[in-house]
């Protein structure tokens, strides 16, 4: 039987076909032309009798002066931010886990402030930072959410990041900064090799940059202005969000999702231009004691019996059965032990267990419940015990049941001429697949950085303008999509 939500996406669907058709058939019209938007249409809508003009947009064309100003702006800005030091910290218990988040939240408020017909502004408590830019539209349209985090990575320091512009990058160069090599040609050629012409941006070794996620903070702050600036691009509310301690997967616990009042939202915290992901690991932790006796060794004979022993000789079967880490990539799920405390008496495992697929959690599990019952088999004085926790669930489950999301993404990168369109697989757990169960259906488009948590860290300003396009592109595009309900309103 078909569901109401079901019918409704089935017309959903129709309807976004039937806009990309319309776009198509405008797009090519409108290939030479400049700065604003172009090849308006005019349709008439009967609302209670009474005629009314609505105009629907193709897509917005930029021009080589937005191109430079958005540049700009993303320099000026980029640069700013990653300056201010927002490393969070996983021991911490306070939230967020290091104050100096605040510092960047701070700023970024002042900035939101600034910008003509903003609401809503607002830091949270915990200093998550909400902004409205409302829609230009009289009808009533999703409302869609833009996020990116505000904290860097743990590995590497944030202190000091002290950032430099490689102008004109020349193909085959190494990006150097007073003779330190940042990013090597050898390693990182193929990337490099797409941004010849591009000005790029690179910490000067010893720290992190930051572009992971500052660029996609830069990217956001950047695609508002420019549509405060040009009340011609359609689109629907957006709300905006810059979130804490995404790097120690804490963030969106602490994330207020009815009072970011969005239907669905983009994380702009992706890799690569042309890359997007609707796909993360599902995932859950296996913990496994063993429990046996102890005694005096001296006196031990017939009596002592060592959890250890029976435990290593579990892990080296798991390891024989399973996939591990190490051997696993692209879309193989693995088995990862990744601690073992214990003595004589008592000795726990955890494991955790990663996979594309539900079913093959399943599996896994399966696998070490019997790798277990032939221990218990062997050594029947040793109590072996066995608890799973699901800890995350593949956020292309609950993206499934919004296609129009991942159609918007390809359509839009299409329009902005990006060669390769890839989804990629997130081999973990993202902010969005957590928001994503959590009622929030979020997908993940590229911020353009390269080498993330490393001091190799780079990323093109180029680039990033055209995540600044995709954004505003996005926000249009969507303006075309009815309303949705906002989980908690
Ligand atoms: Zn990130």
């Amino acid at each position: 039987m078909m569901t109401k939500a079901n019918l409704f996406f089935c017309l959903l669907i129709l309807f976004l076909f039937v806009m990309k058709a319309f776009s198509q058939s405008t797009s090519s019209s409108s290939a030479n032309s400049s700065s604003e938007s172009v090849s308006h249409e005019t349709i008439q809508v009967d609302l209670n009798g009474e005629m009314k003009e609505q105009h629907v947009s193709g897509p917005f064309q930029f021009s080589e002066h937005d191109d430079a100003w958005m540049r700009k702006r993303l320099e000026d800005r980029f640069l700013k931010y990653v300056q201010i030091d927002t490393q969070s910290d996983p021991l911490s218990s306070t939230v967020p886990s290091t104050e100096k988040q605040r510092v960047l939240a701070n700023v970024l408020l002042e900035e939101l402030k600034s910008m003509k017909g903003l609401k809503n502004i607002d830091m949270d408590k915990y200093g998550n930072v909400y902004a409205t830019l409302p829609k230009n539209l009289k009808r009533d349209v999703l409302s869609v959410g833009f996020l990116a985090h505000m904290d860097t990575a743990t590995e590497i320091s944030g202190f000091n990041v002290t950032p430099r512009v490689h102008r004109n990058y020349k193909d085959g160069e190494n990006l150097m900064v007073d003779n330190l090599k940042i990013v090597d040609y050898k390693i990182d050629g193929k990337e490099l090799s797409k941004m010849v012409g591009h000005d790029i941006v690179t910490a000067s070794g010893g720290t992190l940059l930051g572009a992971d996620d500052k660029a996609g903070v830069s990217e956001i702050m950047t695609a508002i202005e420019f549509l405060t600036e040009h009340p011609s691009i359609e689109h629907g509310d957006i709300q905006i969000g810059f979130t804490i301690d995404e790097e120690i997967g804490k963030g969106p616990h602490y994330f207020d999702i009815p009072k970011f009042s969005a239907a669905v939202a983009f994380t702009v915290d992706g890799g690569e231009k042309g890359t997007y992901n609707v796909e993360s690991f599902s995932a859950d932790l296996v913990t496994i004691v063993f429990t046996g006796f102890n005694i005096h060794p001296g006196t031990s004979f017939g009596r002592m019996i060592n959890s250890m022993k029976v435990a290593a000789k579990f892990l080296d079967r798991v390891n024989q059965n399973m996939p591990s880490p190490d051997i696993s990539k692209d879309r193989d799920g693995f088995v990862h032990c990744l601690d073992m405390n214990g003595n004589v008496e008592k000795t726990t495992i955890r494991c955790i267990l990663r996979s594309f697929e539900d079913s093959e959690l399943k599996q896994y599990a399966e696998g070490i419940s019997k790798v277990i019952d032939q221990l218990r088999s062997e050594h029947s004085n040793v109590t072996i015990e066995m608890n799973v926790v699901q800890q995350y669930r593949n956020m292309k489950q609950v993206l499934d049941k919004y296609p129009f999301m991942e159609l918007s993404i390809i359509d839009v990168y299409s329009a902005l001429n990006m060669k390769d369109i890839v989804s990629v697989p997130v081999r973990g757990g993202t902010d969005g697949s957590q928001l994503s169960w959590m009622g929030l259906p979020t997908a993940n488009i590229f911020a353009g950085g390269h080498n993330f948590h490393s001091q190799s860290e780079f990323v093109s300003l180029h680039d990033m303008a055209d995540s600044v396009k995709v954004i505003i592109s996005l926000a249009q595009t969507l303006s075309n999509v009815p309303p949705l309900p906002i989980k908690g309103h």
